[in-house]
């Protein structure tokens, strides 16, 4: 592992470096350093002003300091002048609280003390429109079916192929890509890792694909619902807890008896505690999990052109069936699939350890499974509580949950709504057509 970056510049040839933080919103901000300058950088941090991004600062606050993790540096396989390195921010001498990053740092620190090591790995969907974001970058994708479609993966081989060579050459083990259920649409998976190190990867593959696709003349993005009608961009989260970190992990503690599909569940008592906790906190997760106002697009949405949003309506869960929030796909690992693109890559680790957390400490009762088609035969369950339908009423269910808020941090907690709640009051007072052509000869 790095642990010397001017060292790792002179070995590698690397000009510059990125020192890069996340904001709130999910944002990526970076400082470009010249190598020679990285020495002093990597021990005092590069300064930044946090109110001009989307912290909960003002603007007579000290300089926040981003000093660099050397852990996750990656030379720019596009790019190989230049490394991006996560930081950690820091102001005054002490860890932000309210960074993204340092929440999930603390919780997998707490998850840690309680012998608990959470590994995930997510499916960061995206779609290729054209510069201008306006349409799909393929006119000939448009079949109403377009899942899998061997011709249209084919006609985006070269950014496919670009970003799946570089996770090879990365070492991340990608194993699969494809052409997924919208027009426009692909997806393409790795394998999971310890929480901290899949959200750097999962920053670093957004940051990858949408660079890769700007190459290439297109524009990727990772919004919710791009396109109206159409299957949006999930972010599936899949989560298994082991006994140590890293190549130590030697047993799944969520591993429990059954094959996950039938009868038992194939989780453990302390995995059905920890998914007790995610189905308990639900609600209010969905406000990190689901946190712009197009994430209501894709959740509670109706049918799409292709039959099915594969997306969420209630807080439900199930064996391998992909219809319902969870679904425990085989033995020791369940997907929660409330999460989509906007999710900020920290925050969503940090609110699943959170959620999990709170759950075993509560040997917290996931509730009952449910093996029906739940956007078919959804009337059936009765009680079932809906996710939330707007991100103010997210928001809302965050602010009630205390144990949450707590756990997520209450310095964190209270940046995070003050931030969010200017935004949908900035999104309530934009006026819009919509009401214009409802309302106008009332
Ligand atoms: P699907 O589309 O069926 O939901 P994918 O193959 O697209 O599944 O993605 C599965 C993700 O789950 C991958 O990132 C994979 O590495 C990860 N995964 C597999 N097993 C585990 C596990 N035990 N713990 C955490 N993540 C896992
Ligand atoms: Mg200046
Ligand atoms: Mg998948
Ligand atoms: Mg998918
Ligand atoms: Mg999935």
């Amino acid at each position: 592992m790095t642990t010397d970056l001017a060292t790792f510049a002179s070995d590698k040839g690397i000009k510059y470096f990125m020192i890069s933080f996340t904001d709130l919103f999910g944002g990526q901000r970076a400082k470009l350093v010249p190598a020679q300058a990285i020495a002093d950088m990597q021990k005092d941090g590069a300064g930044f002003a946090g109110f001009a991004t989307w912290l909960d600062m003002t603007p007579a606050h000290p300089d926040m300091l981003a000093v660099p993790d050397p852990s996750s540096v990656i030379q720019l396989p596009w790019k190989p002048e230049v490394a991006w390195v996560a930081s950690t921010c820091v102001m005054e001498g002490e860890d932000v609280a309210q960074a993204p990053r340092n929440v999930l740092r603390r919780l997998i620190k707490e998850a840690a003390g309680e012998g608990l090591h959470v590994k995930t790995g997510v499916e960061a969907e995206f779609f290729l429109l054209t510069p201008e974001g306006d349409q799909i970058s393929d006119p000939f994708d448009t079949s109403e079916k377009p899942c899998y479609d061997q011709q249209a993966v084919m006609r985006r081989y070269d950014v496919v192929r670009e970003v799946c060579d570089y996770m090879l050459d990365l070492g991340w083990g990608p194993y699969q890509n494809d052409h997924e259920d919208a027009n426009g649409q692909f997806e393409m998976n790795w394998d999971f890792d310890d929480a901290l190190r899949t959200a750097d990867k999962h920053s670093f593959f957004k940051f990858m694909v949408k660079s890769v696709a700007e190459k290439h003349g297109f524009r990727a993005t990772f919004m919710p619902k791009p396109v109206e009608g159409l299957t949006g961009n999930g972010c599936h989260a899949h989560i298994s807890v082991w006994d140590a970190p890293g190549d130590k992990a030697k047993t799944n503690v969520f591993a429990g008896d059954g094959d996950g599909q039938t009868g038992e569940v194939g989780l453990s008592e302390r995995g059905k505690h920890f998914l007790g906790g995610i189905m308990k906190h639900a609600s209010a997760l969905a406000a990190i999990t689901n946190p712009t106002v197009n994430s209501y697009k894709r959740i509670n949405a109706p049918r799409t052109i292709s039959g099915a949003t594969w997306a969420p309506n209630t807080v439900t869960w199930t064996g391998n069936n992909r219809t319902h929030m969870v679904r425990v796909p085989g033995p020791g690992r369940f997907e929660l699939r409330l999460a989509d693109g906007a999710a900020n890559p920290y925050l969503l680790q940090a609110v699943i350890i959170a959620a999990g957390l709170s759950g075993i400490r509560s040997k917290a009762d996931p509730g009952k499974r449910h093996d029906i088609d739940m956007y078919a035969e959804g009337h059936k369950v009765r009680g079932a509580p809906q996710l939330p339908l707007n991100m103010l009423d997210a928001l809302r269910a965050y602010d009630k949950d205390k144990e949450l808020k707590a756990a997520m941090g209450e310095e964190f907690s209270s940046a995070f709504l003050n931030l969010k709640m200017q935004e949908w009051n900035s999104y309530v007072s934009h006026f819009t057509q919509w009401e214009k052509d409802n309302t106008l000869d009332i």
